[in-house]
């Protein structure tokens, strides 16, 4: 009798090594090469639901799979700012709001570009603000708060990223420490821009593209920023045959919100779904691809409370000017789009992303 338990007990610890060696087979396996991930700053279901109403009743986002809920509540404050909320979905910690790229301790994390990065993908970032403003920021930076935008600047040539398209020349080459940073992006082989229309004619290698001073202006007046821009770093990531990792914001949803402008909200959203068309257009053509769609936080308290959906037309009410504690939307499409259902916290963003990848933290 006992010679069998021992027997029995040598085959679970067998069994158990077995099994284990399976599951972390499986986990080095990737399911996705590839990786959109479109932020939304301050995009509710209200506002995505303000584009659809405008637009008379369909938005391309309509294409996604499968959806699911945030959780945007940051270490310190039940409503979280964009630093926070960039840094949680980036790093998958949640820390003190303003922070960028550490945690609630002032601790470095590692963000999902950094790690993408370190093992042999292709990055990029493309946005409607300035490189370092808080969402970019948190893909790229490690400092104890957003407003250190000139040490943030510093950190792109500390990060190895592939594409930047965007705005904030100034805080790369007017700074008060005098240092040209474009000039040492240059000696990284990086090819600076100054238009769009330059940058697009970029196909391969390292590309700083800056379209403007500062933060670029709002939509329609900023011209076809976030769509072009997306397709041409995807013209450069797509070139990397281990895959890529490339960052989207839809910027100043959030500053339309916050100035209680609907009509500019509307703009926002519709230039932000006709950038997502982009995106489900290259994962539905690259399989491999996945495209996760999401927010930092929801701004205005927005209720949509008239509307004529086949006369495009609704009376947006504004709770607020800041930012609100409400969960906000995920929208998934592409290769794992199945992870992204249910209720996650915005801290489950990497680590999905990276077990999707194949990147062990
Ligand atoms: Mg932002
Ligand atoms: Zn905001």
């Amino acid at each position: 009798m006992k010679r069998f338990i021992t027997l029995a007990f040598a085959a679970i610890v067998l069994f158990s090594q077995y099994a284990d060696g399976q599951s972390k087979k499986g986990a080095a396996s990737p399911q996705v090469k590839n990786v959109i991930l479109m932020i939304g700053d301050g995009m509710g279901v209200s506002q995505m639901y303000a584009g659809l109403t405008a637009n008379k009743g369909s938005l391309n986002i309509e294409r996604c799979t499968h959806t699911g809920f945030s959780k945007t509540y940051s270490a310190d404050n039940y409503v979280t700012d964009s630093g926070a909320g960039g840094t949680a979905i980036a790093c998958g910690v949640k820390t003190n709001n303003g922070a960028i790229g550490v945690d609630a301790e002032g601790k470095p994390v590692k963000s999902m570009l950094e790690y993408a990065a370190q093992n042999g993908l292709s990055t990029g970032i493309v946005v409607s603000c300035d490189a370092t403003h808080a969402t970019p920021a948190s893909f790229i930076a490690h400092r104890a708060n957003r407003s250190m935008e000139e040490d943030i600047a510093l950190d792109y040539l500390e990060t190895d990223f592939t594409v930047f398209i965007g705005g904030g020349r100034k805080r790369f080459e007017e700074r008060s420490d005098k240092t040209n940073l474009t000039e040492k992006l240059k000696a990284k082989d990086y090819q600076v821009t100054y238009t769009l229309d330059e940058a697009k004619k970029v196909k391969s290698g390292k590309l700083m593209a800056f379209v403007a001073d500062k933060h670029p202006a709002a939509y329609p007046e900023r011209g076809e920023l976030l769509p072009e821009g997306l397709a041409t770093a995807l013209n450069i990531l797509k070139r990397n045959d281990k895959g890529f990792f490339l960052m989207v914001e839809g910027s100043q949803i959030d500053w339309a919100c916050h100035d209680n402008n609907q009509k500019a909200l509307e703009n926002e959203i519709l230039d932000f779904d006709r950038t997502i068309k982009v995106a489900f257009d290259f994962a539905a053509k690259n399989p491999g691809t996945l495209v996760v769609i999401t927010a930092d936080h929801e701004t205005g308290g927005v209720a949509l409370n008239k509307g004529n959906m086949a006369k495009g037309e609704l009376t947006a009410a504004f709770t607020t000017k800041g930012h609100t504690g409400v969960m906000v939307p995920i929208f998934a499409f592409g290769a794992g789009a199945e992870k992204f259902t249910g209720i996650q916290e915005n801290t489950d963003f990497l680590r999905k992303i990276l077990e999707l990848y194949g990147i062990n933290k």
